[in-house]
């Protein structure tokens, strides 16, 4: 039945990212038209549009790979990856739902190290807190992804300046169907923390000083 649940969260994150995703494919296929159309009326800057078409096609594809890649079954395989592969990754799917809202997303990051982790899993996390967090602002502002790094641990934080977390509730955020949204599921949180415990890491969920919330993942770098 957990499976099934994790399936049905997973479904409906896909299905609500992918109208985000619709749009930033129709930007380059709107100016992938509009070349061809520059082509058939005769120019003399034919290679640059060429560069600048292939360069769109390129956009669509590492977007539809994205969408593949969060709409396969939940794999339990870990390697070595790079966290901020990962971050981008997921950052990217959220670049237009955040235009959208004039949010900013900005990833700040000393440098990139690999983690022992299962990619598709610990993608999820971060598109369960990112989708959280996009939730809070929708007058905009700022979301911060930070990484850091001690000698064994990776830590990413997730912080907004959403109005934040009421004290009352924030021990029931990780419940299953805990939710405060109209129609909210209640399992993005759930889930997040048992692929983060699969780790043997944990999410912990502080309240800003000045505003909003910081949701933190620390996971060991190497396996134990
Ligand atoms: P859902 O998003 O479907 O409500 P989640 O498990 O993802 O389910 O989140 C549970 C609840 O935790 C949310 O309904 C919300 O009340 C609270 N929450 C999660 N992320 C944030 C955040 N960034 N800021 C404030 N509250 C949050
Ligand atoms: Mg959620």
């Amino acid at each position: 039945a957990e499976e099934m649940l994790i399936r049905s969260e997973k479904m409906s994150v896909a299905g609500q990212l992918a109208a985000g995703v619709a749009h930033e494919i129709r930007n380059p296929l709107t100016s992938l038209k509009g070349f061809v159309q520059l082509l058939q009326a005769g120019t003399t800057k034919k290679d640059e549009y060429y560069k600048i078409m292939i360069d769109e096609i390129d956009k669509i594809n590492n977007i539809t790979s994205e969408l593949l890649f969060i709409s396969k079954p939940m794999t339990d395989e870990k390697n070595w990856e790079k966290i901020l592969a990962m971050i981008n990754d997921v950052v990217t799917l959220f670049q237009s739902q955040a235009r959208l809202y004039n949010i900013d997303l900005v990833v700040k990051s000393s440098e990139d190290r690999e983690i022992y982790c299962d990619k598709t899993q610990i993608k999820q996390v971060l598109i369960n807190l990112l989708k959280n967090a996009v939730e809070e602002m929708l007058d905009g502002g700022t979301i911060v992804v930070e990484v850091d790094y001690n000698d064994s641990l990776c830590i990413v934080s997730i912080i907004d300046e959403g109005p934040g977390i009421p004290e009352h509730i924030i021990h029931k955020l990780k419940e299953p169907f805990f939710t405060t949204k109209k129609d909210g599921t209640g399992l993005g949180l759930m889930i997040s923390n048992k692929i983060v415990e699969n780790h043997q890491g944990k999410i912990d969920i502080v309240r800003n000083k000045k505003k909003g919330s910081t949701f933190r993942i620390t996971i060991p770098i190497a396996p134990s």
